[in-house]
């Protein structure tokens, strides 16, 4: 017998067919002996028109703490009817609102962290033999109001949970059956993995890899929460994401990712002297805009240099009026943004104990004639910025150059 929390998606829970098959899956494993907590997101869709008639009525200077109380209802409807099905079904079960366990947030509205969780009500439902249906997404501030958790954050409430009543894994029920190599819609010989670390799932959570909020997967990390992916469509096991010591596999790269979220910003002439650096990337964090790469080159003449870095697609426009109003005082020549790059990334914890994976990936590229504009690298990760008609064609031979294509 085993302390398991499921969660499911929106897609999951998207019609009454579907919450009567979510039932059927929670009941199997109460049948099985499993005390389980389930927590649901919105049906599919409900957010997105919930967001929608607040932006009707105002729109971006509404009271975020009213604007949760919308937000959060979704998965209120959701919790009722997932508690309705298994009570049909003969599980006895209940539902929770955030409020109501409590989950206590932290940080104001719209994007709370998460605080404490007295697991007491929760821990006392599940040991009378009873499924604990939560809402996912929702807590309550300090203040007593209803507060969110960010777009997606029904993972971060569902890994939270886990670790609040110690449960032997989280599974996290979604459209997909895991995590994949690499996209499927670009690579067809991308290959489910059976496990990966919270490290790597890190960086591909945040890379673009969208099967996870990245926050579900730091907490996780900082939790050591066991969390499974997998599908609510398929009966077979996902993708676990566990600790190193969980991992026997050792591919040196387990996957690849790409972002289309970023785009490249060149300053030309820039003077080459203490404190330049500094006076172009306060102001750009003054303004809210995170950089990513950087490369400087040297100066050959001694006196200026070029610099290149990424912004978030979002931030450029800001980001050129923000630089082109350092020109003259900090000493800029000319300010060029490019909104068509990809970042491609290749991700492996057996990196640290391996050489020679950046230069099977630049070797990699230039056989393909695909030029690299910028690069970065973590202890566990390599990324280069490209031109973006070049992505299928990176990744692709990424995936066969680092043998990870399906036999
Ligand atoms: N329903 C929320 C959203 O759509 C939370 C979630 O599904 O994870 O963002
Ligand atoms: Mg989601």
């Amino acid at each position: 017998m085993a302390l398991l929390v499921q969660k499911y998606g929106g897609t999951s829970v998207a019609d009454p067919d579907r919450i009567r098959n979510v039932a059927r899956l929670v009941k199997r494993a109460v049948d099985a002996g499993h005390q389980v907590a389930v927590v649901v997101s919105a049906m599919a869709g409900t957010t997105n028109q919930l967001v929608k008639w607040v932006d009707e009525l105002d729109d971006g200077h509404f009271d975020p703490a009213e604007y949760d109380t919308v937000v959060a209802a979704g998965e209120q409807i959701t919790s009722g009817l997932v508690a309705i099905a298994l009570n049909k079904l003969g599980v006895p079960a209940r539902s929770f609102q955030g409020w109501q366990i409590p989950l206590v947030t932290e940080g104001g509205h719209g994007k709370a962290r998460i605080g404490e969780i007295p697991a007491d009500s929760l821990k006392r439902t599940l040991q009378l033999g009873h499924v604990a249906v939560v809402s996912g997404f929702q807590g309550v501030s300090p203040e007593g109001r209803i507060a969110t958790l960010g777009r997606g954050g029904s993972d971060t409430s569902a890994v939270a949970i886990a670790a609040a009543i110690g449960a032997e894994r989280c599974d996290i029920y979604t459209d997909v059956d895991g995590v994949y190599t690499t996209d499927p819609r670009i690579s067809d010989k991308a290959r489910k993995i059976d496990r990966i670390t919270y490290e790597e799932m890190l960086e591909l959570a945040s890379l673009g890899a969208k099967v996870l909020q990245t926050r579900s997967v730091a907490l996780a990390m900082q939790y050591q929460v066991r969390v499974q992916v997998l599908s609510s469509f398929e009966d077979k096991p996902g993708t676990l994401v566990a600790g190193e010591d969980e991992i026997m596999e050792s591919n040196i790269v387990t996957g690849i990712a790409h972002s289309k979220d970023e785009a490249k910003i060149t300053l030309a002439g820039v003077k080459d002297q203490p404190g330049v650096a500094a006076a172009i990337f306060g102001p750009l964090s003054e303004a809210n805009i995170n950089v990513d790469m950087i490369v400087q080159s040297v100066s050959s003449d001694g006196a200026t240099t070029s610099m290149t870095f990424t912004v978030g697609k979002t931030d450029l426009v800001r980001a050129k009026s923000v630089l082109d109003g350092l020109k003259s005082t900090v000493g800029i020549e000319r300010v060029d943004a490019d909104g068509n790059v990809v970042k491609i990334s290749v991700v492996g914890v057996g990196m640290r104990s391996h050489a020679g994976v950046a230069h099977t990936m630049f070797q990699t590229l230039a056989a393909r004639g695909i030029n690299i504009q910028a690069i970065s690298t973590s202890e566990i990760k390599v990324s280069v910025l490209i031109a973006a008609d070049y992505m299928e064609l990176a990744i692709r031979s990424l995936h066969s150059a680092y043998g990870l294509d399906a036999t």
